[in-house]
């Protein structure tokens, strides 16, 4: 394990392994440009993907660290062999379905199609079991806990897509901060929340993606290490490609768009690095594997005004 300054070697081994998640898809991909953006003009649009994951993977090989990229299988489809370098790097190949469709916005029947194509293209890419789910936007929601089901009919074994915080898009507050086991009708499946730090009454997002580029760098230091030292928890980091492209084409938003999905591009892989200095990562599977996942929940408790 790596030792960083000021450090006895033995509180080094004691530091916790965090999980080092990449959601692979395109900088047209993403929710804020719903509807504004139809689907057939993805194909028309010029695509960033491969560069970007591929400057990504290089920053994780200089620091030693693997990691889960959970790959969009749009994306998978047109570049078969990106899925194949990140499996052959030793990283986690998981799914991020394949229209990146908000699951609540879908009914069962096309959520289940979506899970079951994506599945299929990547472990035919990759040539790995796929294990893992992460919705699009988080969109795991009160409205979509049926999705849970459908996952675990389809054979993946976790989901993370659930955020325990309150957000316009997304979020069930209430739910659980840590992996946890819930037991559906369909099976059980392990839960992975995104990361927060508890602060009194409050779940505060510290794990990544617009939070962790919008942000200062030291808000993301603080959170995680409060997760690690206080909880002795590993956290789950989140971010996505196109992340560290400043250079990327400017699409129409509207203004919180904009600030979101354009703020700070060009100082996040220079802050991912500080990041993969200061923690310790590896993919999530193995995170899961080290970590005893104790909490059985039968239901996500879900209190009547969340409920919409
Ligand atoms: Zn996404």
């Amino acid at each position: 394990m790596k030792k960083a300054r000021g450090e006895t070697q033995s509180e080094a081994s004691n530091r916790i392994v965090n999980a080092m998640t990449v959601d692979v898809e395109d900088y047209f991909h993403v929710s804020v440009f719903d509807g504004l953006i139809p689907r057939n003009r993805w194909e028309h649009l010029e695509s960033r993907v491969v560069a970007n994951t591929e400057r990504l993977l290089q920053l994780f090989d200089e620091a030693g660290v693997r990691g889960t990229f959970f790959v969009l299988s749009w994306v998978a489809e047109r570049h078969g062999d990106l899925v194949r370098r990140i499996a052959s790097l030793g990283h986690e190949v998981a799914s991020h379905g394949y229209a990146h469709r908000l699951v609540y916005d879908q009914t069962p029947r096309a959520f289940r199609d979506d899970v079951r194509r994506a599945k299929r293209t990547l472990e035919d890419a990759g040539g790995t079991a796929v294990l893992g789910y992460r919705a699009p936007s988080y969109s795991i929601t009160p409205r979509s806990l049926w999705a849970l089901d459908v996952l675990i009919e389809e054979g993946y074994s976790y989901d993370a897509s659930i955020f325990p915080i309150r957000h316009d898009r997304y979020g069930i507050p209430v739910s659980a901060r840590h992996p946890f086991v819930i037991e559906r009708p369909a099976g059980r499946l392990v839960e992975v929340p995104a990361s927060t730090a508890r602060v009194g009454m409050l779940n505060l997002p510290i794990g990544g993606g617009g939070y962790f580029r919008i942000l200062p760098y030291g808000w993301t230091r603080w959170g995680i290490g409060r997760v690690n030292e206080r909880e002795h928890r590993p956290a789950v980091f989140y971010l996505h490609p196109w992340e560290i492209d400043p250079d990327q084409p400017r699409l129409p938003a509207g203004r919180l768009g904009v600030f979101r999905h354009y703020r700070n591009l060009q100082r996040t892989a220079a802050r991912l690095g500080r990041l993969l200095r200061d923690f310790e990562f590896a993919p999530l599977e193995r995170v899961l594997a080290m970590e005893p996942v104790a909490q059985t929940v039968r239901e996500i408790g879900v209190p009547l005004p969340y409920l919409w």
